[in-house]
């Protein structure tokens, strides 16, 4: 198949003087899996795919697009759910894959860091870390696909938050290459360090549009040498927090995972699978998975059941893993009904947080609301409600036409919305902003952060090359210069 005569074709040919060989693709066959995304929700072909394979390199490729004045993104393991790792606007933009640069640097014991390209996949990253004795807690369902410089670039959170922190809470350092080509080397693995600004915090969350993210520097924990998982029947969303802040006080801080499912997420995981039976004698309103992990002396299984059995008020019923494959079959339900939840089609995925002690009230407040305007579309919530982060999914009925469907996500969204407004919650927990999120964001953003959102961007990006339109507005095209 030939290349596709491109009025920026001056532009590609410029790359590919300027790169080895093989660096940049653009044939259709060749650019087609970096065009769309996990979601499927996004498809663009970019103008061409850049795969440069060390800093340098990519030093070299940001050079060249900031003379030429093409506009890039940034691209890891495409599992973002924002639409903001794939091209805008076909044709409009180069994407720039790290697949690559997907080496670990180094990892020690000692430090308990890791140097980590930003290729990487997080799955290798933390196979890595475990063959030292060692974890790297960033953990959820993507992390077989999803890539080191992803996770940074979105300050991702998943199951362990709980105890470890978002990505932006294991961030020693970073290796970034700026829109004009320069490297900023913050690449360190100091815990303490105060000399002047921490500019890394800049490139965190940051979602390619302000740097390119080419190696991070993690911390890593000692490998834990227990893992008791649960898995309880409550009968409200105030019993499961109520189980939650005494489990704080009685687990001290072995608790790794607190994770709360309604019975219709129960229900989509053993309907989606023959071999899922209802977990526990009966069905329950709600339902809660818990982790805690251990290294060393502690009888964390006797501290997980004394704890159960002493909250037998709020426990309805539940049942602790006898063995790690049973914990396993237990997190299987929690990622089945992920899986599963859209039925084979779109669904509107929410990613929303309030204060813990609002939770309940939120999702009972949002719900009444969804159930009073959408009567039959499907909600599935579930959360990570140890961090005060819910997704409220909303799944359309069967057969209804596309046109319906976007109608019925952007207005069902907006009631998620209102409800978090009234709650003092934030719209994005953990996916970010990108292009998805952007309008709902602009609109509840107070004026100042826009503004200095702006200097930063203008500042470390003054040509707009870098991911325009994600998070903020992209700038008028005359201004541009398009
Ligand atoms: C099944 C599933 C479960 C998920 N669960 C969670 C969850 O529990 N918690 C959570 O936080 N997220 C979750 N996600 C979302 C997603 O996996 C994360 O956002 C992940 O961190 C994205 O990584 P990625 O490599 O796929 O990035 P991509 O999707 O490729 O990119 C995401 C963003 O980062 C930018 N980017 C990528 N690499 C770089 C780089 N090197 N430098 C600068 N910018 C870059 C892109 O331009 C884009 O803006 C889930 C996704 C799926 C599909």
């Amino acid at each position: 198949m030939n290349a596709v005569a491109h009025p920026k074709a001056q532009a590609i040919a410029a790359l590919v003087a300027a790169m080895p060989e093989g660096t940049i693709l653009t044939l259709d066959d060749d650019v087609a899996r970096y065009s769309r995304d996990w979601s499927g929700d996004h498809y663009a072909r970019p103008l061409a795919v850049a795969r440069p394979h060390s800093v340098d390199e990519m030093a070299a490729l940001m050079r060249c697009c900031h003379l030429e004045g093409i506009p890039v993104v940034p691209q890891g393991g495409l599992t973002g759910l924002v639409g903001a790792a794939v091209a805008s606007r076909p044709g409009g933009e180069v994407v720039i894959s790290l697949e690559r640069m997907n080496k670990v640097r180094s990892i020690s014991g000692i430090d308990f860091a890791m140097v980590v390209e930003a290729g990487c996949i997080l799955e290798e990253a933390k196979r890595q870390a475990e063959a030292q004795d060692c974890i790297l807690p960033i953990t959820f369902g993507a992390q077989g696909s999803c890539r080191i410089g992803g996770n940074v670039a979105t300050n991702a959170g998943g199951f362990n938050v709980l105890r470890y922190g978002m990505t932006r809470d294991l961030v020693l350092g970073l290796e970034v290459v700026l829109a004009d080509g320069r490297v900023w080397n913050g690449l360190k693995v100091l815990r303490k360090d105060n000399r002047g600004y921490d500019l890394k915090q800049l490139f965190i969350g940051s979602e390619g549009t302000l740097g390119i993210i080419t190696a991070a520097a993690l911390k890593i924990f000692p490998r834990p040498t227990q893992v008791e998982t649960a898995l309880v029947g409550l009968g409200s969303v105030e019993d499961a927090m109520a189980l939650y802040a005494r489990a704080r006080r009685e687990c001290s801080d072995l608790l790794t995972a607190f994770e709360l499912i309604l019975r219709g997420g129960i229900e989509i995981a053993i309907n989606a699978r023959d071999d899922l039976k209802d977990p526990l004698s009966q069905p329950y309103p709600v339902y809660v998975l818990i982790e805690a992990s251990a290294a060393g002396r502690v009888d964390l299984k006797g501290l997980l059941e004394e704890f159960l059995a002493g909250a037998g008020d709020l426990v309805l019923d539940g049942v602790v893993a006898a063995s790690r494959s049973q914990g396993d079959r237990l997190w299987l339900l929690r990622e089945m009904m992920v899986e599963a939840q859209g039925r084979g089609g779109r669904y509107l995925r929410t990613d929303v947080a309030v204060p813990i002690s609002s939770l309940a009230g939120f999702v009972a407040d949002a719900l009444a609301a969804l159930e009073k305007a959408y009567p039959q579309a499907l909600a599935v919530t579930y959360g990570h409600v140890g961090d005060g982060n819910i997704h409220l999914n909303v799944v359309p009925p069967k057969g209804m036409g596309a046109e319906e469907v976007e109608a019925l996500f952007h207005a069902a969204e907006e009631v998620i919305f209102d409800v978090i407004d009234r709650h003092g919650g934030s719209i994005s927990a953990e996916h970010g902003i990108g292009r998805v999120k952007q309008k709902a964001y602009l609109a509840r953003a107070d004026a100042v952060s826009l503004e200095l959102a702006g200097l930063i961007k203008d500042a470390l990006d003054p040509s707009h090359i870098l991911s325009e339109g994600r998070i903020l507005a992209a700038r008028p095209a005359a201004a541009r210069g398009d």
